[in-house]
């Protein structure tokens, strides 16, 4: 497992489900789409009617699936969960769509994954409530419209930049998350932490806090090794200098980078000078996809201010210099 990342591994799944926030008033931070999410919600309420498919876009851990669980609780309705990558085909999704009940909430994570022709039987199934099944192949196929119930669909995806014009249209409303503060992710660790029965100090939340990437699951990841430190080798009791000792047991720095933000940055830094440099030169570089690098590690290195994204390609900060150590080739010198 790797400790800081913001994907989920497998084994922590189940931790994470028993530490979602059941309701609008327990979700922490994101103040704006909370809000705004709210008078969507109240307003279907008081109509009596689903209310509009909701996109929620945002780096990962943010809280995209959290919320989709509370808008259905919050509208007392049921939830199918999937995924973009999950729906292969354009009849996988017609069967899935046509099993809704009324006022159902359909959850698909990753949206931008979705197959093309599962897409464009979405479109319709958005707008109409309605689907046509083809029925046989080649000249004799036939198209058999179908019905829905109307249900609300919620997307998450970690670029709405991705998604093509047609389905982003079909949303009535957007959410963007952003990164979240230190002190709403110190509110989100005491409320882990009295969850998980864990005996947290407010200094050693805020420790905690300061290297979480902005992001709770990774938060609430840290907080359970440092729990498991403060078990093994102290009193039980997480305080600031239990935390410190933990995290450095567990090689997660100063800023909370991980693995593949620090290989962005060093790349940037050793192999390119500190760039410009275009992102495919420094995917390939550390060995992933241009999305990875583009989704995951890059919207956090720009918000800590160590990476910038120029239209001449990708450019280390002075502060990214300084973070591994390094002083940056003094300006004007080319
Ligand atoms: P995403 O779908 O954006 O990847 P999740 O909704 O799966 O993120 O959130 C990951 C974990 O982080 C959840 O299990 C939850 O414990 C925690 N979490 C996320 N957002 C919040 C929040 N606003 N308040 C409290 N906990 C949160």
């Amino acid at each position: 497992e790797e400790l800081v990342s913001a994907l989920p591994a497998l084994d922590e799944r189940e931790v994470e489900a028993s530490l979602r926030p059941k309701a609008l008033g327990e979700f922490v931070g994101q103040p704006k789409v909370r809000e705004q999410l709210q008078l969507v919600l109240e307003s279907a309420l008081r109509r009596n009617r689903p209310p509009d498919h909701v996109l929620l876009s945002g780096p990962p851990g943010l809280g995209k699936t959290s919320l989709a669980m509370i808008i259905a609780a919050e509208l007392g309705t049921p939830i199918r969960v999937t995924s973009g990558p999950a729906i292969e085909r354009a009849g996988d999704l017609a069967a899935l769509l046509t099993s809704l009940t009324e006022g159902e909430v359909l959850f698909i994570d990753e949206i931008h994954r979705i197959a093309r022709p599962a897409e464009e039987l979405l479109y319709m199934a958005m707008e109409d409530f309605r689907v046509d099944v083809i029925v046989g192949k080649g000249p004799g196929a036939t198209a058999i419209p179908l019905e829905l119930a109307p249900f609300t669909l919620v997307g998450a995806t970690t670029r709405a930049g991705l998604l093509t014009g047609p389905l982003r249209d079909r949303f009535g409303f957007t959410g963007h998350m952003d990164f979240y503060d230190e002190g709403e992710l110190e509110q989100v660790l005491a409320r882990s932490a009295d969850l998980l029965d864990i005996a947290l100090r407010p200094d050693g939340g805020a420790e905690i806090a300061g290297r979480s990437r902005g992001t709770p699951r990774i938060a609430n990841r840290l907080l359970r090794r440092v729990r498991d430190y403060a078990e093994v080798r102290a009193d039980g009791i997480v305080t600031a200098d239990i935390a410190h000792a933990a995290l450095a047991v567990y090689d997660v720095d100063q800023l909370g980078l991980d693995r593949l933000d620090r290989a962005v940055l060093d790349a940037l830094v050793r192999r390119f000078g500190g760039g410009p440099v275009g992102v495919s030169t420094i995917a390939v570089a550390v060995g992933e996809e241009i999305a990875t690098v583009e989704e995951v590690a890059e919207p956090f290195l720009v918000r800590a201010g160590l990476l910038a994204r120029t239209p001449r390609g990708r450019v280390a900060t002075p502060a990214a210099w300084a973070h591994l150590g390094l002083t940056p080739p003094t300006a004007g010198g080319g």
